[in-house]
């Protein structure tokens, strides 16, 4: 009977039978463990369907992933965007590129749930053209698939050559993978952003190892279609999004060096963190695509909003050398600096966010050498903090149990940054941080979506770009909380 509840439970998302049952998390695991394989099977197909069809989306009406600007501010010329030249397409680049994944929304008419914000949308690209932003990068899986169609409405109240458009191949799901159900969605995204070309695409999130690409652009003849598309212009730049192992890309570039297919550019996350620290470091990925002629765009300048919301002693230490600027600011002018990056991404859903990323390029002003210096020195600080790496970026959900994976490392990262940590009972302030801790994150997680119902299934891992073992750090981050309540630290 308790495991009858509890696969019920686990179907539904709903685990308060578990503590009805007065269940431990380890009983609950143990039970779960006993699940007949056909049931697992069955679960997790249904599980992957719907990653399939909702992972990287992005959209968040409330997701704030930049610091705010205070003060007055001066005006933002609109004649000084930094521009770059695409060597092999001559293209005029902005160095600051619209990332489309995060347009903002707006609760629909009939109280159903929320929609995309078009006056707003439209607002947000008038203001990034009228300053000079001409690159707007987008899926057709952004925005639960909204964004294309949004972005092409915007856009297409403009000359088709005042912006270049960058949008995916993202046949992520079974369906799309055959050569029909690719060229579907190949065909979908000229009609949704209402052109009969598009300037950049890219063969999205091209991550894991060469048997995931093989199966999603080569074995089907996709990326041979797509080749012919560039052939008759309606493809003027071919290239990949990249989140794969360093032997993955190491045999992307070797299909370019042996002329299997040319590479027009390449997206990359690269930032300060990332340039030395990051699973395959940016600074390799920069230089190998530099050496061979490749334009890189940026993605995850701010790595997710993290560089944005660094500790406070880092602050502190920014603020001090340059107390007009942003924390952001160092973030998207280290990316400016290297002459081989075609334009920065960053996924803009308020008015705010955007004027404060054109003050940062409007004109850019690269580091010098000593800044670069000191950025290198704030990375090796940062990640001398325990936080954990998540960008925020959802991949990894929807988490079958219902876990807001992303939520509770924010709450978790969100303390250690503002150095409200509750580390021993010996602090004079333990018993305040420590209440602050645990009422921050009811109010920032619901109870139901907190780390003590992670099972270990696994299931998110593989889709995590940063490489984070997220249940080693559910348990991790379980047990600390754990320790608060009880008051064992
Ligand atoms: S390992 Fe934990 S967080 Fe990941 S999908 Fe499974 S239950 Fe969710
Ligand atoms: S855990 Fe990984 S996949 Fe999930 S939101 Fe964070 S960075 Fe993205």
């Amino acid at each position: 009977m308790q495991k009858k509840i509890l696969i019920f439970a686990q179907q539904y998302q709903i685990l308060a039978p578990c503590l009805w049952l007065g269940c431990s998390r380890k009983v609950y695991r143990n039970i779960m463990s006993e699940i007949t394989r056909r049931e697992f099977l069955r679960r997790m197909a249904v599980g992957t369907a719907v990653v399939g069809t909702t992972v990287l989306t992005g959209c968040d009406s409330k997701s704030d992933s930049q610091t705010k600007s205070t003060g007055a501010l001066p005006d933002i010329p609109i004649d000084k965007m930094t521009y770059r030249t695409n060597r092999n397409s001559g293209d005029k680049v902005s160095i600051l590129g619209y990332g489309c994944m995060r347009w903002p929304t707006r609760p629909k008419e009939n109280g159903e749930g929320d929609e995309l914000d078009q006056e707003q949308i439209n607002r947000l690209v008038d203001t990034a053209i009228e300053h000079g932003v001409n690159y707007f990068d987008t899926s057709p899986v952004y925005c639960q698939g909204e964004s294309e169609r949004a972005t092409g409405i915007a856009l297409s109240r403009y000359d088709r050559k005042d912006y270049l458009i960058a949008t995916k191949l993202s046949n992520f799901s079974p369906d799309t993978q055959t050569y029909e159900g690719s060229v579907q969605m190949y065909r979908n995204s000229l009609k949704m952003l209402q052109t009969d070309y598009l300037d950049y695409l890219l063969l999205h999130a091209i991550g894991g190892n060469m048997e995931d690409f093989n199966r999603r652009f080569i074995n089907n003849g996709v990326l041979d279609f797509l080749v012919a598309e560039k052939k008759e212009d309606r493809i003027r730049n071919l290239g990949f999004s990249f989140h794969g192992s360093q032997e993955c890309f190491d045999q992307l570039m070797k299909l370019h060096d042996d002329g299997a297919y040319h590479w027009d550019f390449v997206q990359i996350q690269m930032n300060y963190l990332d340039w030395k620290n990051a699973f395959v470091p940016s600074e390799y990925l920069y230089n190998e695509l530099t050496r061979r002629n490749i334009p890189v765009v940026i993605m995850e300048p701010l790595l997710g909003g993290r560089l944005s919301k660094v500790n406070d002693h880092i602050v502190g230490e920014m603020k001090s050398r340059e107390p007009e600027r942003t924390v952001a600011s160092w973030a998207f002018r280290f990316c400016g600096t290297w002459e081989n990056v075609l334009t920065t991404l960053s996924g803009m859903t308020y008015m705010e966010h955007l004027e404060d990323n054109l003050r940062s390029f409007c004109p850019l002003q690269p580091l010098t050498d000593d800044e670069l210096d000191f950025l290198d020195k704030m990375a090796t600080e940062i990640m001398n903090y325990p936080t954990i790496p998540c960008t925020g970026c959802q991949y990894c959900m929807p988490c079958p149990y219902g876990l807001d994976i992303p939520g509770i490392f924010a709450h978790y990262n969100k303390c250690i940054n503002e150095g409200q940590m509750p580390t021993t009972s010996e602090d004079e302030n333990y018993a305040k941080l420590r209440r602050a801790f645990l009422i921050g994150y009811d109010r920032s997680v619901p109870r139901l979506r907190q780390a003590d119902h992670c099972v270990g299934c696994r299931q998110c891992v593989e889709h995590c770009p940063q490489k984070i073992d997220i249940p080693s750090q559910m348990d991790r981050i379980d047990e600390f909380v754990e320790k608060l309540k009880t008051n064992e630290l």
